[in-house]
């Protein structure tokens, strides 16, 4: 195997047993980015000098004997809506190209005291706002399995970085789809933690009650160490809480075979789902009948109007965010922003303006609220709810740039999740004419340890 091939756990055991160094582990990495990222164009930063320093002080802890976390020495990607200290951080727009973070996120702290390893700054719609990463205001990325195809977005760069080994895992952040949706088109794994279970400071806001950041991993054992290493309480985000709450006493046993049950939701096997998708998700609740779990058909009614309840919730509290690049804090002009950020600030705009706020927004927050009770009342019947991720495999680059509406519509099984602000993880089930397909495991509140073992099972056992 080769050293840029190795799992989180993989790494960790053969920097321990001194089978080479972090620094060798890095430059693998380094030197895999610099042959493949000139096809791929994942990366926006290489922060290569970053990364050696660190190499080094993880390898002299390792010649001293000292007991390492399991992520010290691990070489990582970062999306450039997250702020590292001194490095250039853009979100992807050029309103921002020079902009130097003046401090660590909670998470690249955290990431840090664990001795992550950081490669650089990924790629990514302008301030997160896409499905494909067509929308960066620098250039697109390329889907590392197909190049004429999008990563999906707006993490592509991440989930690019993950798929063709130019890191071992990365960073993305979520606010209708962003983590899972890529993770599904790059056919790795990805993970929306529960609104509030990671902080979000140091993360350029999108929609502040949406946004999350979680991992993207070659497999769920990995997203579970990076959770479990990023998740908690920031003093410097009111809305984090505790790391220590409680997976219910019922998650772990439950996620054994015999007990499990998984809900399939109706609404979600429309119209339109491309049939090799259908197949193969169909193939997946299978499988997990073989294992021994109860499959459920249930119902989430208010799905039709997810959609449009975000795409007036989203832009509303976007357009409040980023009113603060007037030009004068932030070094760029406002026509540095691209058409997909101005069309949405004017959309948020508008629904909020005291004429229409009635009309659009709050009808909108009530449409929220009746899609989180569907799912409060989907979760007293079942443990887990099995959906496609998206309705496609990845599509062609400029396939969809021309009709917003068909771009918003790959969303469409991802975004009432940031809605309700649950957790749910996407892992590959399969392929479709060589293209990877996502499975997406939607939990309750917090309990992110069922569904990423729910989807461990799924991972282990070939039937
Ligand atoms: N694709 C969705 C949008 O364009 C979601 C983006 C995201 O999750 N950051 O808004």
């Amino acid at each position: 195997m080769k050293l840029y091939e190795l799992t989180i756990s993989q790494a960790h055991r053969g920097l321990e047993k001194k089978e080479f160094s972090a620094l060798e582990l890095t430059n693998a990495y380094l030197e895999k980015i610099r042959k493949q990222d000139k096809k791929i164009f994942a990366y926006l930063t290489i922060t290569e000098k970053l990364a050696l320093k660190k190499a080094k002080e993880i390898d002299v802890l390792i010649s001293k004997k000292e007991k390492l976390p399991l992520l010290a020495g691990i070489p990582a990607a970062i999306k450039d809506n997250i702020l590292i200290e001194d490095i250039k951080c853009t979100a992807g727009s050029k309103i921002l190209k020079n902009y130097i973070a003046p401090y660590d996120a909670g998470v690249i702290q955290k990431l840090k005291e664990s001795g992550v390893i950081f490669l650089g700054k990924t790629n990514m719609d302008e301030f997160a706002m896409g499905s494909s990463c067509e929308n960066s205001g620098f250039f697109p990325t390329k889907n590392p399995v197909d190049l004429e195809r999008v990563p999906g977005g707006s993490s592509g760069g991440s989930a690019a970085a993950v798929a063709a080994d130019m890191c071992i895992f990365a960073l993305g952040s979520d606010t209708g789809g962003s983590i899972r949706l890529p993770a599904s088109f790059c056919g790795v794994v990805g993970l929306k933690p529960t609104y509030g279970a990671v902080s979000r400071y140091g993360l350029i806001a999108m929609a502040s009650s949406l946004d999350q950041i979680g991992p993207i991993t070659k497999t769920v054992e990995d997203a579970k160490i990076v959770f479990e290493a990023i998740k908690g309480k920031d003093i410097m985000d009111s809305t984090s809480v505790d790391s220590k709450f409680k997976t219910p006493a019922s998650a772990k046993a439950s996620a054994g075979k015999q007990n499990l049950k998984i809900g399939i939701p109706k609404e979600y096997f429309i119209k339109g789902i491309d049939r090799e998708v259908e197949k193969a998700v169909r193939r997946a609740i299978r499988k997990y009948e073989k294992l021994g779990a109860k499959i459920e058909e249930i119902s989430l009614p208010h799905t039709e109007y997810a959609l449009a309840a975000y795409y007036i919730i989203m832009p509303s509290e976007a357009s409040s965010n980023l009113a603060r690049y007037d030009g004068v804090r932030y070094g760029e002009l406002r026509e540095k922003f691209g058409k997909e950020v101005r069309k949405r600030i004017m959309l948020g705009t508008y629904t909020l303006s005291a004429g229409y706020y009635e009309a659009y927004y709050l009808r909108a927050q009530k449409i929220r609220t009746l899609i989180k009770q569907d799912f409060n009342k989907a979760f007293k019947k079942v443990d887990v709810i099995l959906t496609p991720t998206s309705p496609t495999p990845a599509f062609k680059l400029g396939e969809k740039v021309t009709n917003p509406l068909t771009m918003y519509l790959s969303d469409i099984f991802t975004i009432s999740v940031n809605l309700a602000g649950l957790p749910a993880l996407s892992l590959p089930c399969g392929k479709a004419k060589g293209l990877p397909i996502g499975l997406q495991l939607i939990g309750n509140f917090f309990e992110e340890d069922k569904i990423l073992e729910t989807g461990q099972l799924f991972e282990d056992i070939k039937l």
